[in-house]
């Protein structure tokens, strides 16, 4: 299990491919975008002209794209490309670790094992840092075997691995703790901004709460208020991180999950609204934390 095909090299897959990279296995990897070949190219990585060519001779096939249209594109194919399902040796182990909606993540695994192949979905939680740095959180469903044999890979890129379930479990967790995620980014954001409004220092603020019972990841790893912390989006113009795009996508992805199980989510669905109004703002391309200035403009 030595050679990796790595498909969709954005924020998060670069810094995933680099790490295989880094722990020894021979990467060969496809984008559409060619610079972002270009670039893992310079980190020691393989290119191909197509997806297909990637996977062709791989052991082990690593997917990191937008959503689950492409995900299904990419492993069933479509009306004009095969997919890598139907190119691939019998005993290659697909990964795909994008976040998408469970029903792709499903629909993949089935026509995957139809053709005697084993494919687990294993969303990612952790951010650009956690990619670069391999400490992803891995949270995979599928089979014990596809479980056991994604080991070896998914350590090279991450430190807590995770078995949520059957197929598609994986993308159920992982939408779960995005909705948890965006409900803190909001209630930490307005936080900050009230404090700043009495006047308080917003790294003083961050501090208290960081110990206290208002403490989360938020205030930890990722503070929405610029320059309260450094190598974080909010300190460098909410460039770069997870887009605000994607997590309207996520946050869509569960309110259809909440649908199919009539769960109530009133926090989530208040999320949805805020993060579906900002993007609609032009923040599309930002990073999820940006979401502070909607406080910080609605009190100026
Ligand atoms: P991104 O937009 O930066 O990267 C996606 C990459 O996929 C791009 O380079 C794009 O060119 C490429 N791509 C799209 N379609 C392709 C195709 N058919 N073939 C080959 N390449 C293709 O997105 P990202 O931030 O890296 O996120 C990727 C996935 O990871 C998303 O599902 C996202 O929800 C999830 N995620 C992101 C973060 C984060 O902090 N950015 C965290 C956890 C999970």
């Amino acid at each position: 299990m030595s050679t990796v095909a790595f498909i969709g090299l954005g924020n998060m897959g670069g810094p995933m491919a680099v790490n295989l990279i880094k722990a020894g296995f021979t990467v060969k990897v496809f984008d559409l975008v060619p610079a972002a070949m270009h670039a893992l190219a310079q980190q020691g990585a393989l290119t191909a002209n197509s997806a297909c060519g990637a996977a062709a001779s791989a052991d082990v096939v690593v997917s990191m794209l937008p959503a689950g249209k492409h995900v299904r594109s990419l492993y069933i194919g479509d009306a004009d490309n095969k997919g890598i399902i139907d190119i691939v040796a019998k005993d290659t182990l697909l990964i795909d670790c994008s976040t998408i909606d469970a029903g792709s993540a499903q629909a993949v695994s089935k026509y995957a094992a139809d053709k005697g192949l084993t494919f687990i979905d294993a969303p990612v939680s952790g951010g650009t840092a956690g990619a670069a740095a391999g400490t992803l959180t891995f949270i995979c469903g599928g089979s014990d075997r596809g479980f056991e044999l994604a080991q070896r890979p998914l350590t090279a890129m991450g430190s807590n691995i995770f078995h949520a379930g059957g197929a598609g479990a994986g993308q159920v967790a992982k939408i779960c703790n995005n909705m948890l995620l965006s409900v803190l980014m909001v209630a930490t954001s307005e936080s900050l901004q009230m404090g700043v409004d009495h006047g308080l220092d917003p790294k003083v603020l961050s501090d208290i709460m960081k110990v206290s019972s208002g403490g989360n990841w938020t205030l930890d790893k990722y503070n929405p208020c610029p320059d309260v912390m450094a190598a974080v989006p909010s300190s460098n113009n909410y460039q770069g991180g997870f887009m605000v795009d994607l997590m309207v996508k996520d946050l869509g992805l569960a309110q259809q999950a909440a649908l199919l199980t009539n769960s109530s989510t009133p926090m989530g669905a208040l999320a949805r609204s805020l993060y579906v109004n900002h993007a609609r703002q032009g923040n599309g391309k930002r990073d999820f934390s940006s979401i502070f200035e909607q406080f910080a403009t609605l009190n100026r």
